[in-house]
């Protein structure tokens, strides 16, 4: 690593070059291809003739360090230590050795770990921390991905495929920390009332100032009798913007909270832009610990992407060539007032060309 250029700096992580296989140093930006094993391995293969084979197993994300040790253990054995996190928090066991993949493939399945998430299915589900960490998780994260990796394991193992590969998230609140918004079938955690206001803690622990400011529709004005803040309800919105200025507004609610699902985004820019995720159900109440109503949205949305799209279409693209409303009539799902974009400026938004397709 002598020839790198050193960083001036004692923050941040050291150069990443140093932890890449000795291969993947060796042929850095020269790869010719890469090719698909099984559900959980592919290889990569170099200009130079060298490869590289990769495994790719789930992980909770949310993990202890006796996972990690596991996982690290394993790396040791079989990869010379190497191991890697994707976006999606898939764990990938780089091998330079073809004969230490069989091995290390039969090991992680007689341990329990779930080999797959490569190719035309699911892979791991990118999640955020719901109840176990955040104050405005409006539903669990943890939870909800555990019930939809049940439901579909088959579509991660490679056991059963689908015309191309489609990515579940979860987050648990609209801040959306997970990536939900460019995601095949999504859940995003929402609250449907206004934050609660405990006056004796507005003065105690907020400043009033800024908690007005928080509000991206300007839904909070100053309450000079009580020396705090009050909401006006019908210009709120219920983001939950205000409780992170706030701690005296707390918004979650058990009654109310609940999730939307939201479905058609994506990041890849092959064959089509990268796109949004789009409404497609407005509320599911947190029915848990198993949200049957939500695996059984999922489970109707990928059915009938299952039977309706070519090969290599996204969800996405499967929903622009059918159409919105065929979509709605081919999954049963009801078309209601929230899927309008009523907001402020929802204009910016609105379908304003004069071609109509039905
Ligand atoms: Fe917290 Fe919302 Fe992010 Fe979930 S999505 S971790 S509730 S900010
Ligand atoms: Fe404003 Fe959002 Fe707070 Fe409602 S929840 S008052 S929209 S910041």
């Amino acid at each position: 690593m002598a020839d790198l250029p050193q960083r001036q700096t004692d923050i941040g992580p050291p150069h990443y070059m140093q932890f890449l296989p000795p291969v993947a140093q060796k042929n850095y930006g020269q790869w010719k291809y890469h090719e698909q094993l099984s559900g959980g391995s592919m290889v990569h293969v170099a200009e130079s003739g060298d490869k590289l084979w990769t495994v790719r197993a789930a992980s909770p994300r949310l993990i202890s360090t006796d996972f990690i040790r596991g996982l690290t253990a394993l790396a040791d054995k079989y990869c010379g230590g190497h191991l890697r996190f994707t976006t999606r928090h898939n764990v990938e066991f780089l091998v330079s050795d073809e004969s230490n993949l069989k091995p290390l493939m039969d090991e992680l399945k007689q341990k329990n770990y779930m080999v797959g998430g490569i190719g035309d299915g699911i892979s791991n589900i990118v999640h955020t921390q719901g109840w176990v960490h955040c104050h405005s998780a409006a539903t669990d994260a943890s939870g909800l991905v555990k019930v939809l990796m049940d439901e579909f394991a088959d579509y991660f193992t490679g056991t059963k495929t689908l015309p191309a590969r489609v990515r579940f998230a979860v987050a648990c609140c609209t801040n959306m920390c997970g990536a939900v918004h460019c995601s095949d079938i999504a859940v995003v955690g929402i609250h449907r009332k206004p934050p609660a206001i405990i006056h004796e803690d507005v003065k105690k622990a907020c400043e009033v100032p800024s908690t007005i400011s928080s509000c991206p529709t300007g839904a909070i004005s100053p309450d000079p009798a009580n020396k705090s803040v009050k909401i006006k309800a019908d210009k709120c919105m219920y983001c939950g913007n205000c409780y992170s200025v706030c701690p005296a507004m707390p918004i979650s609610d058990p009654d109310n909270d609940g999730v939307a699902i939201v479905a058609g985004g994506k990041i890849g820019s092959l064959r089509s832009n990268p796109k949004f995720s789009k409404l497609v159900i407005p509320y599911l109440p947190n029915n848990t610990p198993k949200w049957p109503e939500v695996v059984a949205a999922f489970r109707t949305i990928l059915t009938a992407y299952e039977n309706g799209a070519r090969k290599h279409e996204r969800l996405g693209e499967w929903i622009d060539r059918v159409g919105w409303e065929k979509f709605f009539s081919l999954t049963g799902l009801p078309f209601t007032h929230q899927h309008i974009d009523d907001f402020t400026i929802a204009r910016e938004t609105y379908r304003t060309s004069a071609a109509f397709k039905w």
